[in-house]
């Protein structure tokens, strides 16, 4: 997958009057392999919805790609040897070839380090300056002498001021988990030549959100309602716009960044914060897409934007860029529905790469379980309503049970029968019987699928993927009790083909339901059926296959898991270590809390996984777990502000182990 779309003759566009739906997944950044928790909080989740979209034929774009700026990228390529770009090609490759394993349907699957990139980037920030929307103020920060260079976060360590931990980093302590700002280190020194740093002034651009806060937050009010945000998306930004919005620095002193526009004296040696133009990045990518692009992004009136990400994302898309867009005063193409997950956890722990704990995007394909069934069970335990676990067993029982015994089996034994020498697949005439009975199950089957087009509407995947089973569930029912078997041919004939003509039909219905979550398996049974698959409408009129037509031959949808794969998994995939680091959070957790008790005048802490208002002291709220789950971090912000500084939009930030926009 390359970042121009090859065939941009073919390149999807929206037309007035009709449905459009433009679809975005949070951009993954360029310093990690996704792990399975990655990939089911954007990715996954939006490629559903953009095949369900599809196959309801809408005017569909799925946009998607890499994060690519950031002090954090500069940060692991001093790690990994290697200059910031070497490092994005690595990972952008590694991204593509993952998502091209599970079958993810990006029309383009791009990058942010473009030129399309700046220059639109570049646009938005001249007419938020020339709208009075930006202001230049003066920040203290922390320079090394040594190398000639402001520090960015990362690049300082130090001792932490909350617990004397020496090698905490300008971000964040890992020792107690305490988040931040580079001039809170005791003793710091620069990561890189190991000198001690200076404090020095330097002039940067803040966007003025707080001027913009009335507009994002009536435009809040009427997408939210309008487009059913998901109820994290929703209390996140209210807890946000509640504390009132802050000026916030949009521009940084490191390198691989968006140049600052030529015409702004001073920023030569600047670059736009990665903060502010990550989101850009989905219209930029678009621009690599097609060169009509504005079609998509300046069309609020025909297009709905969908937009998925993990909950530590949702501020970017709810106020920063709805605030940069706004504040344009351009006609943008605004968020319409907001999908946001909870955490995946493994084992009941939490994904490592560094402790070998989990399967990751590369590993899942060595087990030679087909990636439709790695599908379908992240997405069953889809973290749509709170935090959920991937269990190896769980896994193994949804296959060997959901799959085989329920789908599997009501596809192969229809088609099995129809096989059979008594109709040599051909599909027999079966119009010239009828009972009630057949009625009842057609009105049932409308019924659950009208509930599974009003649940994939919504962006209620898991609950979809259950109507789903559901749906095939009572196939096997109605072949139960029409008793389909050899002596029903013998003495029904007329019957039996009546209940193998609408058997028949419900394979055909359910390939297309089962095509955004497993579209291998729904192109093999429209291959075994011979029949193209069927548009997703509301109403089964069950005539789609016809007397006469011949299939082709049965083929095994599913396979059976041995049980005991889990525990060579478990092994392999560092159980043992998900349980031991599990309880590693648990003392350091403990030892929070004591030393809170001690102080007495911090808030309780919040419990895990649970949503709530952005607080005072942020770094304190946030549990160790998910400190954790934001070490890869670029929270140079703080550094700007100054550590003394409470500004609201770090606390909260820092509440939601926000930073993370990937
Ligand atoms: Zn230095
Ligand atoms: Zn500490």
């Amino acid at each position: 997958m390359a970042a121009i779309n090859p065939q941009k003759e073919a390149s999807v566009l929206p037309e007035p009057g009709k449905r459009n739906i433009l679809i975005t997944s949070a951009l993954p950044y360029v310093n990690n392999v996704p792990h399975l928790g990655n990939i089911i909080g954007s990715v996954l989740s939006a490629d559903v919805f953009a095949r369900y979209s599809r196959g309801r034929g809408f005017n569909t774009v799925y946009i998607g790609g890499t994060d690519e700026y950031g002090t954090t990228t500069e940060a692991r390529a001093l790690v990994e040897k290697c200059t910031p770009q070497e490092l994005c090609d690595k990972y952008h490759a590694i991204h593509a070839q993952v998502y091209e394993w599970f079958n993810i349907s990006f029309d383009i699957f791009g990058r942010t380090t473009t030129q399309l990139q700046t220059d639109i980037t570049q646009d938005i920030f001249l007419k938020l300056q020339e709208n009075g929307f930006l202001e230049e103020r003066m920040t203290t920060q922390l320079y090394c002498d040594q190398h000639h260079s402001f520090l960015a976060d990362r690049f300082v360590e130090g001792e932490c001021p909350d617990c004397g931990y020496v090698d905490a980093r300008g971000d964040q302590c890992d020792l107690c988990g305490k988040l931040l700002e580079p001039l809170e280190l005791v003793r710091p020194r620069c990561k890189i030549d190991g000198s001690t740093p200076v404090t020095k002034d330097t002039k940067h651009i803040f966007l003025e959100l707080d001027k913009l806060q009335p507009q994002v937050e009536a435009f809040f009010r009427e997408s939210a309602s309008k487009g059913a945000w998901s109820s994290n998306g929703i209390s996140i930004t209210a807890a946000w716009l509640k504390e009132g919005l802050q000026p916030r620095s949009i521009t940084r002193d490191v390198k691989w960044g968006t140049p600052v526009p030529s015409s702004l004296e001073g920023y030569e040696d600047k670059v736009i914060y990665s903060w502010f133009d990550a989101c850009i990045g989905y219209v930029s990518i678009t621009a690599n897409y097609t060169d009509q692009w504005e079609k998509w992004w300046r069309s609020p009136d025909d297009v709905q934007l969908y937009q998925f990400m993990g909950k530590d994302n949702v501020v970017y898309h709810t106020i920063i860029f709805p605030a940069s867009k706004i504040g344009t005063r351009d006609a943008w193409t605004k968020l319409h529905h907001l999908s946001t997950t909870d955490y995946l956890t493994y084992e009941g722990g939490k994904f490592s790469k560094s402790r070998g704990v989990g399967v990751f995007g590369d590993s899942a394909k060595e087990t030679e379980v087909p990636s439709d069934i790695w599908r379908f069970y992240l997405l069953y335990c889809r973290p749509e309503t709170g935090d959920s676990e991937f269990t190896l067993d769980g896994f193994i029982s949804a296959n060997n049970n959901l799959l085989l015994k329920n789908l599997g089996n009501f596809v192969s034994r229809v088609l099995k029968f129809v096989n059979s020498r008594h109709y040599n697949s051909v599909v027999p005439n079966w119009a010239e019987y009828h009972e009630p009975s057949f009625d009842t199950f057609k009105q049932d089957i409308n019924q659950l699928l009208a509930q599974y087009v009003q649940e994939l509407d919504s962006v209620k995947l898991r609950a979809g993927l259950l109507t789903v089973l559901q749906i095939s569930q009572r196939g096997n029912g109605f072949l139960q009790s029409s008793k389909l078997d050899n002596s029903l041919y013998e003495n029904e004939p007329s019957k039996c083909a009546a209940v193998i003509g609408l058997a028949l039909n419900l394979v055909h219905l359910l390939a297309s339901l089962t095509a955004p979550y497993m579209p291998t398996t729904a192109a093999s049974i429209s291959t075994q059926l011979r029949v193209e698959s069927l548009p997703i409408s509301g109403q089964w009129t069950a005539d789609t296959i016809r007397p006469g037509h011949e299939i082709g031959q049965s083929q095994h949808l599913f396979s059976r898991i041995k049980p005991e794969k889990a525990q060579e998994w478990r092994e392999k995939y560092g159980s043992e270590e998900a349980k031991k680091l599990k309880e590693e959070e648990a003392a350091l957790k403990a030892k929070k809390t004591s030393k809170k008790k001690k102080g007495g005048a911090k808030k309780a802490e919040t419990s895990s996984g649970t949503q709530t208002a952005p607080v005072k002291d942020g770094a304190a709220e946030v549990s160790p777990a998910e400190t954790a789950n934001s070490a890869e971090l670029a929270s140079t912000d703080g550094a700007l502000t100054g550590a003394a500084t409470e500004n609201p939009l770090d606390s909260a930030q820092s509440a939601l182990g926000a930073l993370e926009l990937k």
